[in-house]
């Protein structure tokens, strides 16, 4: 049977999994609508380029002339409404499956933590009445509706579209290079759109299951940072390993973060009183962070702090958890980050930044020189005249 940390992993990797389908649908459906606009606008680029072979002068004026400009933007934004319906469809449908996993996930999460119950103990998990999570299904983080945010990407990429058509022919710009800009326009649009859909379902599941525990606080304690813990890691993900939080705190990693929370159960003394005392302890232990990284081997450690960090830290300039760092966002609430070294020794972190930039330039050079003898054994001539440029500036 797999460990919490193993379930807790292949939870995280269903709820991956889920939000690449939603993403997946939104881009094709996506890819309609572009084929569909870029039809209408290679017309007008042909339009315009038509019109500068007869020689009549393509200007702004041109544009709002016979309507041309605003065709294209009611059909931009007309395209965009649709793509926002779907998508609003597509993500509120989403956010109620992330829902439902999120509580699901809870529970088997916290049930494994418990480990098995003594004899004749029976653990009862309490679910969430449907009006507990009614909130977290199409409404942002701030409480306003997901559509308000989908319904301005129409008039957002309509401007963005006038804007690139307008200021291209102010500038006798080529018709092919307007029409990138068009794209690229539109482009930001769909990101625009998976990185909301994305941000609002990792939301909903989290808080899903966040509710969940602080409705068992009779069995939960709290919860445990787990960071991935391999090479990729930031440092401020590492530092928080393993450590313990209270269930009215949120897990605050960066964007992009794969750290999930371990569910941290009550001892069998708590959750059953004296009659709990001798029963052996069933909960995980997860080493601190801190603790795993001190065992790694040097060249570890250095390649996952960088060789400046790695050097003051080996000096004892810092410790582990002064990389963590802690922005508030009035949106997105706070959220953690590895700090910079100049962030946190100020101006004394040159000492160790110097030597390593002036390391990084000597083995450049010594590459560059490498290279350039390896040319010469080829060409001996040309190698030569190339060595010699650099000693000498002016020809
Ligand atoms: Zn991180």
């Amino acid at each position: 049977m797999p460990d919490i940390y193993g379930i807790a992993a292949e939870f995280r990797r269903q709820l991956l999994d889920h939000d690449r389908a939603v993403a997946r649908e939104l881009i094709d459906y996506y890819g309609g609508v572009y084929r569909r606009l870029q039809q209408q606008t290679d017309s007008l680029m042909r339009q315009i380029a038509d019109a500068r072979e007869r020689g009549e002068e393509v200007s702004p004026a041109w544009l709002y002339r016979a309507e041309r400009l605003r065709l294209l933007q009611d059909q931009v934004q007309a395209e965009m409404q649709r793509f926002a319906d779907y998508a609003g469809d597509q993500i509120t449908e989403a956010q109620r499956a992330a829902v439902e996993m999120g509580q699901q996930h809870a529970e088997q999460l916290a049930l494994a933590g418990l480990g098995e119950p003594p004899p004749g103990v029976i653990v009862t998990w309490a679910r969430l009445p449907r009006d507990a999570v009614t909130d977290l299904v199409g409404f942002l983080h701030d409480g306003s509706p997901l559509r308000d945010l989908l319904d301005e990407l129409g008039p957002e990429a309509s401007r963005a579209v006038r804007d690139a058509l307008v200021a291209g022919v102010a500038t006798g710009q080529n018709p092919r290079v307007i029409a990138r800009q068009i794209r690229q326009a539109l482009g930001g649009n769909l990101v625009r759109a998976l990185r909301i859909s994305r941000t609002e379902i990792l939301r909903s599941y989290r808080e899903a299951s966040h509710r969940s525990y602080q409705a068992n606080d009779d069995i939960m304690e709290g919860w445990i940072w787990h960071s991935a813990k391999d090479r990729r890691t930031c440092m401020s993900c590492i530092a928080m390993h393993g450590t313990k939080h209270r269930l009215d705190e949120r897990l605050d990693d960066h964007v992009s973060g794969r750290c999930t929370a371990i569910p941290l159960t009550k001892s069998w003394e708590e959750i059953l009183g004296s009659k709990g005392r001798d029963i052996q302890e069933t909960r995980p232990q997860i080493e601190l962070g801190a603790d795993w990284f001190a065992r790694q081997p040097e060249d570890v450690q250095r390649a996952m702090m960088g060789p400046a960090k790695y050097a003051a830290w080996k000096s004892g300039a810092f410790d582990l958890e002064d990389l963590v760092g802690r922005t508030r966002d009035p949106r997105w609430g706070t959220m953690r980050h590895e700090r910079s070294l100049r962030d946190i020794l100020g101006e004394q972190a040159g000492q160790y930044l110097d030597p390593v930039r002036r390391a990084a330039v000597e083995k450049a050079a010594a590459t560059r020189a490498a290279g350039l003898a390896a040319a010469g054994r080829r060409a001996p001539e040309q190698a030569e005249a190339r060595v010699r440029r650099p000693r000498s500036p002016s020809p």
